[in-house]
């Protein structure tokens, strides 16, 4: 999408819920989907005269998280109390970091995309939830509002980007390199639609070529990558019409109804929260230790961009190939699995972990290759019969599809599917003639010099052959027979 003569200024703020086992502040288990208000204590129900307790675990993911974005970390950061009056908030405010963050600084490169600076991450707790009953599904017009406290104090790392993101689509690969870092360091099970993974983005637009920020607009909460994308272009189109028409953006929070496409605002501007910071009595300052930060650095798996440069130098792939591996993490360890059992062949097995079998994956909503029956010894060696032509592909890729749904060895397949490559070369002489013989038209243009109409001799073989015969000795056959 595009808007000619505006340029669109976009920065996100990401809550990534971290994967302790424990809350924030309190010994409580984090909750996933157990009954309400059954992961609960004192503490994190704001009981009076309870104390916070830091989580050890949260403070280390935040120092992976800061050190993998390459932000400095604060050598002294400070915890404070964020006052506002709402029932998912039992003690009356969020226990958060306001002037001194966890880490500061530090970027983010989408290879062949933008590059993204961050300004700042902090530690903060979660909020309870509030389930709203009636049509709205918001609170205004519910019929009775519940709340569900086990969500209340899971610890949060808040990333917030500076604004230098210029469109949707890169608002979009931004996130989604960043959840697939987030991923391969797990802190995070960075799951979108349940919310581990939450991306709010501030929009505004300018005139090409002007210097200095417009007023920009919060859209909040967009659960998909989908939605994130289609969200930011609504309001892109929403603020441009606006100024066009002689308007003014006004700064408001606004949500985005994908179902619709609709934009609505959520609070108006003499709504807007006074937080009255105020630094937490209760806790100290965090003080990473160098040793600290060297146990945060030395839990840092290989990180994306390093994974990438690695693919196109150890293994000779295309960018695009390697940028589909390391952007979905556990396809690349799929394949990687799958060289070290076939003993190298790389680039063939990338080209067909990345072609076949994203396929298959994707038909059947698959995330992850290792649901599917598929191994990666099983997919090594149907490449590597392909490849010395003990296999035909258009027959690889029926043996791929039952590997996938039923599993077993490629072999084994071949054989008893009768799907070996035809041996004898007189056979298969035989079937090109008569396939000559009854395409006449094709026959036609192919003299004309019309090479593609060559497909219905070969699809015609093929049928004939169940997709057994090879099509390169296919094509050299019909050439040979026609004389060309
Ligand atoms: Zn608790």
């Amino acid at each position: 999408m595009s808007a000619p003569g505006w340029e669109p200024v976009i920065g996100l703020e990401i809550h990534v819920q971290l994967s302790t086992r424990t809350k924030m502040f309190c010994g409580c288990a984090l909750s996933f989907g157990e009954q309400p208000n059954t992961r609960t204590c004192p503490v994190c129900l704001g009981h009076p005269g309870t104390l916070p307790t830091l989580n050890a675990q949260a403070i280390h993911y935040g120092l992976m998280i800061s050190i993998a974005l390459g932000s400095e970390i604060a050598p002294r950061s400070i915890f404070h109390r964020k006052n506002y009056f709402y029932p998912d908030l039992p003690k009356g405010y969020q226990i958060s970091q306001y002037d001194i963050p966890l880490a500061s600084g530090g970027r983010l490169d989408v290879p062949g995309g933008p590059t993204v600076r961050i300004h700042r991450a902090h530690l903060e707790e979660d909020a309870a939830k509030l389930i709203h009953v009636g049509e709205s599904g918001r609170i205004h017009g519910a019929g009775s509002s519940v709340v569900d406290y086990n969500r209340g104090g899971t610890p949060l790392v808040e990333i917030v980007t500076e604004p230098d993101v210029r469109s949707a689509a890169d608002a979009r690969e931004f996130l989604q390199l960043l959840r697939t870092t987030l991923k391969q360091i797990g802190v995070s099970d960075v799951n979108m639609e349940e919310g581990s993974l939450r991306c709010d983005a501030n929009v505004s637009v300018r005139p090409a070529g002007e210097d200095g920020y417009r007023t920009k607009t919060e859209l909040k909460n967009m659960n998909s990558f989908r939605f994130l994308e289609r969200g930011i272009d609504a309001e892109i189109a929403r603020q441009v019409a606006t100024w066009e028409s002689g308007g003014s953006v006004v700064q408001e929070t606004i949500h985005f109804d994908p179902v619709t496409g609709s934009l609505t605002p959520l609070r108006s501007k003499e709504e807007v929260h006074d937080y009255r910071y105020f630094p937490e009595p209760d806790l100290v300052p965090l003080a990473p230790t160098e040793e600290m930060i060297e146990r945060a650095r030395a839990a840092l798996p290989e990180l994306p961009a390093a994974r990438l440069e690695r693919y196109q130098a150890d293994f000779g792939l295309a960018p695009e190939v390697a940028g589909t591996l390391v952007g979905w993490s556990e396809l690349g360890a799929f394949f990687e699995e799958s060289v070290a059992a076939g003993n190298g062949n790389a680039a063939a097995i990338a080209r067909w972990t990345t072609g076949e079998l994203v396929a298959h994956l994707r038909e059947h909503g698959i995330e992850d290759p290792r649901q599917s029956k598929l191994s990666p010894h099983g997919l090594a060696e149907l490449v590597r019969m392909v490849e010395s032509r003990t296999l035909s592909r258009s027959a690889a890729k029926d043996v791929l599809a039952e590997l996938t749904s039923k599993g077993g060895e490629p072999a084994a397949i071949v054989e008893a599917r009768g799907l070996a490559p035809i041996a004898d070369s007189g056979e298969l002489e035989a079937i090109v003639e008569r396939a000559i013989e009854t395409n006449a038209a094709a026959v036609e243009q192919i003299r004309k010099g019309k090479a593609q109409a060559a497909g219905a001799i070969v699809g015609a073989v093929m049928r004939e052959t169940k997709g057994r015969a090879d099509g390169a000795e296919v094509n050299r056959l019909i050439r040979e027979k026609l004389g060309l």
